[in-house]
């Protein structure tokens, strides 16, 4: 008796326990905690296979953004050691990667892609400590579509005569130098390594240097899952690092996603090379909202548009057009969507928009909300409570803007949103087109064919209709003008790192 006595309350009390769980994830979900990652306290180059010292020793921090507190130092590469990495790379390609049966390379990149969706949240956590985001992009969002990535190309690997017309004969480049961003860093990782490797490419990647953890976590899953010494080799470092890579003449191909301006200085540094160049630049991308739109549903495609990733994004929908009919109702529906957005620490789940990558990049932003206030633009910022320590930087929106204003003409990257109003298709197009920018654009609208028409005129690499910022590793994603030339994801990403024998 006493013992089922005790069994039963013992029940209760599992009953209990399951109840008061449940209840505080729904309502109130604890932070991911940092212990979901094992840091070390100083990483090295990953070159051969192996994680290497710098040869001059030098080491640099990457911090915390939300907490302005070092996670960690990282080796600086100098020219020597990416010397050392492009001559490993140049090995794996001569010595094992080219001569490997094309469906075994595919087994390795399937390998990857396999283990880093086991490694997800340990991953996310890392992702969202080094560069700020909220953990729910990088859980759901960045992670996911790295591993995406790479389960993508791995089919390409052993079909690489189907990807030009008429069957022709294709082959690799060689070895590939990537030199990426801090806004999506595991993701362009992926973007990058996995079609290189399945044209039967070896690659140097830099990654950037305020978000390096993650890429070197990746190194670790190339050793988890046996991928040959040197086919990827990953240099950490600054500018001068990205640089050594550019001037290096053992490299084939540099595939850069960066800002406008450096991109250019890479293309010049070209000048007179046979290296092939992709380049995936800024952008300044058109929101339009017709007057026929479902409102609602076009207001949280404009928060995500330019508040996703903390408007961190090259893509971002940063110049929202509103045809003027609806535009008093428009204003007062995302004014009213973007108070309810919740800024803070990027490790809760609750958080919608995280911390500011850097110090350099707060303070560019806090400039240019200074510069739009000065040009006449009118400023409201939502009054949500943010955090004392760390780089933040309220949800923004600017009416009353002008074409001319330096605020719907420069790339902000942060969380500001400028808006101006239209009457007509032509008048729209005309000025969604007129930026030096050409990365992508949003239409909403309820009206098929005006979606084709108004589309088919931007000049815009990726327009989506009734949508934004939707990724997907089938399609090719890139700019015109300013923002790029090339493509990355879907066969197009594929091409640029072979060539037709
Ligand atoms: P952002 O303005 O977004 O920081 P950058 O273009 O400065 O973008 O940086 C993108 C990547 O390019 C980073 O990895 C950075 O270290 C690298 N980089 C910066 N300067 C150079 C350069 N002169 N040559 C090659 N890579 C560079």
């Amino acid at each position: 008796m006493a013992k089922n006595n005790s069994k039963s309350a013992k029940a209760k009390s599992a009953v209990k326990s399951t109840l008061q769980f449940n209840t505080s994830w729904s309502y109130a979900p604890a932070p991911e905690s940092a212990d979901h990652v094992k840091l070390q306290s100083s990483y090295d180059l990953f070159i051969d296979g192996k994680f290497t010292a710098p040869a001059k020793g030098k080491y640099f921090d990457t911090l915390n953004p939300a907490t302005e507190k070092k996670l960690a130092s990282v080796a600086e590469a100098t020219t020597e050691d990416v010397d050392l990495a492009v001559q490993s790379a140049r090995r794996a390609y001569d010595k094992v990667w080219s001569k490997m049966p094309a469906k075994e390379r595919g087994k390795y990149i399937f390998r990857i892609a396999r283990i880093l969706q086991e490694r997800a949240r340990e991953f996310s956590v890392l992702e969202s400590m080094d560069g700020g985001k909220p953990i729910r992009e990088s859980r759901t969002i960045d992670i996911p579509l790295a591993a995406a990535h790479f389960f993508y190309y791995a089919g390409w690997a052993d079909k690489l005569e189907y990807a030009v017309a008429g069957n022709r004969p294709v082959r690799a480049l060689g070895v590939a130098g990537q030199i990426i961003p801090w806004n999506f860093p595991l993701l362009m990782a992926a973007w990058k390594i996995a079609p290189a490797l399945a044209a039967g490419n070896t690659v140097v990647l830099k990654p950037a240097e305020t978000t390096p953890l993650t890429a070197l976590k990746l190194a670790e899953i190339f050793q988890q899952a046996d991928l040959p010494p040197g086919v990827v080799n990953i240099v950490t470092g600054a500018g001068a690092t990205g640089a050594a890579i550019v001037q290096h003449p053992g490299i084939d191909k540099i595939a850069f996603t960066g800002s406008t301006d450096i991109g250019k200085g890479i293309q010049k540094a070209l000048v007179g090379r046979d290296t092939k160049l992709t380049l995936e630049l800024g952008g300044k991308s058109a929101n339009i909202i017709f007057e026929d739109a479902a409102l609602d549903q076009a207001v949280e495609g404009i928060i995500n548009g330019i508040y996703f990733n903390q408007g961190h994004v090259c893509c971002a929908g940063s110049r929202l057009f509103v045809q003027e009919s609806v535009a008093g109702m428009l204003i007062r529906k995302l004014q009213d969507r973007m108070q309810t957005l919740i800024v803070g620490d990027p490790l809760d789940k609750n958080t919608d928009i995280g911390a500011i990558n850097s110090r350099p990049q707060l303070e560019k932003i806090e400039e240019y909300l200074k510069i739009g206030v000065k040009e006449g633009a009118e400023l409201f910022q939502t009054k949500c409570e943010i955090p004392k320590k760390g780089f933040w930087v309220r949800p923004t929106l600017f009416t009353n803007v002008a074409q001319s204003h330096r605020i719907s003409q420069e790339e902000i990257f942060g969380p500001v949103l400028t808006m101006q109003t239209f009457r007509t298709v032509e008048e729209v197009v005309e000025k969604a087109n007129n930026t030096p920018y050409g990365l992508a654009a949003g239409v909403w609208t309820d009206k098929g064919s005006k979606v084709f028409s108004v589309s088919s005129q931007l000049r815009a690499g990726v327009v989506w209709a009734n949508t934004y910022n939707k990724f997907d590793p089938t399609a090719p994603f890139g700019g015109y003008k300013e923002s790029g030339k090339g493509r990355e994801g879907g066969l197009h990403g594929l091409l640029p790192y072979l060539e037709v024998a």
